[in-house]
């Protein structure tokens, strides 16, 4: 993965440059991050070797532009011309710039821009909603080829489904802090991320832990070294058709904790079957039920990335409709957060018969 720093240095905008490594770092060998500086590594992308070939090659990978500073940081200003120089001239590359400052992007862009380089990918970080909802939009708006998202350190839950709902955005990674005083990220959060990015269709990337990992309530303090390793191993990373949610190792609950989890949330609680569900179960039968269950289950909920997720489950019409919402079966959403069924994988038969058997259970205990 080649890295080109033309500057380093830089200046603290957001809530997630509080612990930047960058500071860490220099801070560690006495020097001051907030200095910005021309490097040895300027003119990188039209350095060559003694042979005459170019130091960097198409096939070393993605160029990572930027990475102890940021691109579009006002103190650079002067040197950035010279940069998109470089970049226009090396079109056989491909470069990606990490931003905090995407607002900037248009007072900075090439006056030969126009719609956008092919071979640049610019992708803005957001770590909580606020950022997200003031850097998205503007992200959204420019003229560009390749927009990402890096939600790094994650520091809260945030939404961005609409953002993504738009088609524009190619990938989302997340991830956690690292390093002294790291901030915890929850799982919770990556989860909800990821399911924003299935239900739209958009690449997600659970990039590292970080530090201090919650999950299921309980704080993790994970070692710098096995912070990817973790992340990767959790099978959360999320390519459309890719499989890659089949990995996930994860256990079923115990039926009887389920229903008093149930029974303790006022939204699940709620539901009842009414007369005219009693009725309709007395003429088909319960067998016949089952198979209405079975059905609903295999066409609104076993695709890996059901039409419509989180509404396609009407709230009555039919006593499993009501059995859905009541057993949080109702979309694959819930499937995940109450009984542990990752999103983003097809329903195995196992997996099927199990909600079919919740959702029964649930209509038999009503009757
Ligand atoms: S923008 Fe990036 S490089 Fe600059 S201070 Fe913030 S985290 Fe560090």
């Amino acid at each position: 993965m080649p890295i080109w720093n033309p500057w380093h240095g830089c200046r603290k905008i957001s809530p997630g440059c509080a612990h930047c490594y960058v500071y860490r770092r220099d801070e560690s060998i006495g020097k001051d991050a907030s200095v910005v500086t021309r490097t040895g590594d300027f003119n990188l992308p039209l350095k060559k070797t003694r042979q005459g070939a170019y130091k960097l090659r198409p096939e070393d990978g993605i160029v990572f532009t930027c990475m102890t500073s940021d691109f579009f940081l006002p103190e650079a200003d002067e040197w950035r011309a010279s940069c998109w120089d470089m970049i226009r001239r090396r079109a056989d590359l491909r470069f990606y710039i990490i931003t905090k400052r995407i607002e900037r992007f248009a007072e900075c862009a090439p006056p030969d821009w126009g719609g956008g380089w092919e071979h640049v990918t610019v992708c803005s970080t957001c770590e909580d909603q606020a950022r997200a909802d003031a850097r998205l939009p503007v992200l959204l708006e420019l003229p560009l080829k390749h927009r990402e998202v890096i939600s790094e350190p994650l520091l809260e839950e945030i939404h961005v489904e609409p953002y993504l709902h738009t088609g524009k955005i190619g990938h989302v990674t997340c991830g956690g802090e690292s390093g002294p005083g790291a901030r915890p990220c929850d799982f919770r959060w990556v989860q909800e991320l990821r399911r924003e990015c299935i239900r739209c269709g958009v690449p997600f990337t659970f990039k590292q832990t970080g530090a201090v990992f919650i999950r299921e309530g309980k704080t993790y303090h994970i070692e710098r070294k096995d912070q990817m390793a973790q992340a990767a191993k959790s099978g959360y990373s999320y390519t459309p058709g890719a499989g890659s949610a089949e990995r996930i190792v994860y256990r079923l609950p115990e039926r009887k904790a389920l229903f008093d989890r149930l029974a303790k949330s006022d939204f699940r609680s709620r539901f009842r079957l009414t007369e005219k569900d009693r009725a309709y179960i007395a003429e088909k039968g319960i067998e016949r039920l089952r198979k209405h269950a079975e059905d609903f289950v295999e066409k609104r909920l076993s695709g890996e990335n059901p039409a419509n997720d989180g509404q396609q489950t009407p709230m009555k019409g039919h006593p499993v409709f009501v059995a859905q919402h009541a057993t949080a079966c109702c979309c694959r959403s819930c499937l995940e957060k109450w009984h542990r069924i990752p999103a983003g994988k097809a329903l195995n038969a196992e997996e099927r018969s199990y909600i079919v058997d919740v959702l029964m259970n649930w209509i038999e205990r009503q009757l």
